[in-house]
């Protein structure tokens, strides 16, 4: 049991906290406003990004900060492990909505090193429902288990399945009938793969640029329409 005066101390943590995000918007509209006297009235008109960024949730790697860039210039969908799962809605709608209709010419999947969902998908333990996503990317060690079984230094191998989750999740978007039909009408379209290093807070591209079909394997390109139904 905690006592009134625990308790007390915990509610006005929590309010100090949350009084903090309210102050830290108020300063940094404040800040924006003392730059640029017309940043919202630019900013509410709408939003032309270049970039999709499929990154993972966790909190130090913000899409924005990671590249220089402003709000606006980047379209954004995270998730534990930055993961691209074929029958998931969300990742599939934005991705939609990001490659048909704000024609975003870059999509980028961002791993980091030292990736905690990574790191639990190579456990043994049970973490309750996220096991069942953290096992895509035991299906990413499976594929590349020779690889990974000879590295027996834990943060290298942990860091190495991150780097080829990465590559995994910039095939599989590579394979979806979005970024398929996409090339096939338009050439400006790339989809990449990197790595943020936290320690030192740089990119690591890991090369891995794909901007056609044909780089995909026989098995995965498909044809220009959709089969119509049987009847
Ligand atoms: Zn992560």
């Amino acid at each position: 049991m905690k006592t009134a005066i625990e308790g007390n101390n915990i509610q006005l943590a929590q309010k100090n906290s949350y009084d903090a995000l309210i102050k830290g918007n108020a300063e940094w509209v404040e800040r924006r406003l003392q730059d640029d006297p017309e940043y919202f009235t630019e900013l509410a008109k709408g939003q032309q990004p270049e970039v999709l960024w499929i990154g993972c949730s966790d909190s130090r790697v913000p899409a924005n900060e990671v590249t220089g860039t402003k709000p606006g210039e980047v379209f954004v969908h995270r998730n534990i492990a930055n993961v691209c799962v074929h029958s998931d809605m969300n990742m599939l709608s934005v991705l939609d909505y990001a490659v048909n209709v704000l024609k975003v010419k870059h999509v980028i999947v961002a791993g980091h090193y030292g990736c905690g969902g990574v790191a639990a998908a190579m456990s043994h333990k049970q973490f309750g429902l996220i096991d069942n996503w953290l096992r895509n990317i035991k299906d990413v060690y499976r594929l590349h288990s020779n690889e990974l079984d000879r590295i027996t230094d834990p943060t290298a191998k942990v860091n190495r399945l991150v780097e080829l989750n990465v590559v995994e999740q910039v095939y599989n978007l590579c394979k979806t009938t979005i970024i398929q039909n996409a090339w096939q009408v338009r050439h400006d379209l790339q989809v990449h793969g990197w790595v943020i290093d936290l320690s030192s807070g740089l990119i690591k591209d890991l090369k891995v640029t794909n901007s056609a079909a044909h780089d995909l394997g026989y098995v995965y390109e498909l044809n220009d329409a959709p089969v119509a139904a049987a009847h």
